[in-house]
């Protein structure tokens, strides 16, 4: 194998968002360049106008960006490239490697039917021909070779033999001119430098064909590796119905992108038994060859364990930012001085959270306005004792310095000397507070919503 400097490439087709397996293939090329001191491209592979939108290159850059997952060098768009696509395929015929095809539709049919029925793949008769009127319609098809096997070294899967017969000589450039799929991607991978392919395993048939193109133009094969796709949590093709697909609505659903890194990292791959790593330990550890053969699974609660670490780790203002956003678009607009103290507050209320969505739910209580309406349960708690006894903890609490130790030592002391268990009064407490949302502790409770309103809340209750 060549001792050039490594380059790998993430290639995907604009025709939809960026799905998760495509993100997954994108962060193995980008961890294994990093790994190896290597470049990362990309490559919009946009040969085919009618499926390609530019909606769709859009929403992947944008999916990418947010990843981080960012390339080496400016985009190379593959459409943009089909004079040299034409021009390697004009070598290939000056070389016997390529021969224009004059078949009708109705005959390559018919010869269809013929190779279908003797199970072998098809050869066109113009293999072997000149044609009377060179200018006549015509397909440029690759000559493959008619013997041998082609033998691919996949990093992941090993060896894969491909009886060469079995290949047929597939189209290089249409009637109209345009180059085809597997053409395209065998020339700009040459000369963007490519030496690692590492993709999806639906393209080990293309990596046949692309070796036998490669070898016809003389140049060096680059190493291969396929990886398997990644499965529902039930074990079927990743769909709709297991929740979620596209990079974007995992961010929508409240995941931060250095967790969706390392999940994605995770998923069919490892470094022991490491399930959180940092990036640069994702890049120091990364080799091809360790992923695994086997379809990985996609496990939602892997998932919000790894993304909670994270919203542990993330700094408050990011996140203040980001549950700003959800707020937002709930229809939950956030009023000063709640805004100021966003993140100071989510310091507080992040432990329990997994997602930037549950964050923002954990807020809820905050942000509701008064006087509201108690819940059911709330209510049958406020026994005429219960009330009572939250009136004179308001008169302690009017006297208390709002910072959680000192209303926790509070929260304690005024059950003390009540004679109580906080247990009397600590539910009725924190419905009258929170309304029936759901709150952390009593003194969490009392300190995210300060002083003034939390006295207001229990004057409107009682
Ligand atoms: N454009 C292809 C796809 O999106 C990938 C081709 C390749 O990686 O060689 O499936």
């Amino acid at each position: 194998m060549s001792s050039r400097p490594v380059v790998t490439r993430f290639a995907p087709s604009p025709t939809g968002f960026l799905h998760i397996g495509g993100a997954r293939t994108a962060l193995f090329n980008f961890l294994y360049a990093r790994h190896t001191g290597g470049k990362f491209l990309l490559r919009v592979e946009d040969t085919d106008r009618e499926r390609s939108t530019p909606e769709a290159v859009a929403a992947i850059f944008e999916g990418l960006n947010w990843l981080g997952v960012t390339a080496d060098a400016e985009p190379v768009f593959q459409h943009q490239r089909a004079d040299r696509h034409r021009a390697a395929v004009e070598d290939l015929l000056a070389a016997g490697k390529a021969y224009r095809c004059y078949l009708t539709i109705e005959e390559l049919e018919k010869a269809r039917e013929i190779a279908r029925a003797e199970g072998r793949a098809i050869r066109s008769p113009w293999r072997d021909q000149t044609p009377s009127d060179p200018s006549a319609p015509h397909v440029v098809r690759f000559k493959g070779p008619l013997t041998g096997e082609t033998v691919l070294q996949d990093l992941i899967r090993g060896e894969i033999r491909f009886q060469n017969i079995d290949l047929d000589d597939l189209v290089l450039l249409r009637a109209d001119g345009a180059p085809t799929y597997n053409l395209a991607v065998v020339v700009d991978d040459h000369d963007m430098g490519v030496t690692h392919i590492i993709r999806g395993d639906d393209h080990i048939n293309n990596a046949a064909r692309q070796t036998l193109i490669y070898q016809a133009f003389g140049w060096e094969v680059p190493a291969m590796a396929h990886l398997p796709l990644i499965h529902g949590p039930d074990g079927a093709k990743l769909s709709k119905r297991h929740g979620a697909q596209a990079v974007g609505e995992f961010a929508d659903m409240g995941y931060l992108p250095e967790a969706m890194r390392n999940y994605l990292a995770r998923l069919g791959w490892g470094h022991g038994d490491s399930e959180i790593f940092s990036d640069s330990e994702a890049q120091a550890w990364f080799e091809v060859a360790d992923v695994v053969k086997s379809p990985a699974r996609l496990d939602w609660q892997k998932l919000g364990f790894i993304n909670h670490h994270y919203i542990q780790a993330a700094d408050n203002g990011r996140l203040a930012d980001l549950v700003g956003t959800v707020l937002q678009a709930r229809g939950e607009a956030l009023a000063e001085p709640l805004r100021q103290r966003l993140p100071e507050l989510i310091g507080c209320l992040k432990e329990g959270a997994k997602t930037t969505l549950e964050l923002a739910d954990a807020l809820s209580f905050l942000l509701k306005r008064r006087p509201f309406a108690l819940d059911a349960k709330t209510t049958s708690l406020l026994t005429d004792e219960t009330r009572a006894r939250l009136s004179r903890l308001r008169e302690t609490l009017a006297d208390v310095v709002f910072e959680r130790a000192s209303l926790e030592v509070a929260i304690r002391s005024f059950a003390e000397a009540e004679g109580v268990g906080i247990g009397k009064f600590g539910p009725a407490l924190r419905g009258v507070l929170s309304g029936g949302a759901p709150a952390p502790d009593l003194a969490t409770t009392l300190f995210t919503l300060g002083k003034t309103e939390a006295l207001a809340r229990l004057a409107d209750a009682l």
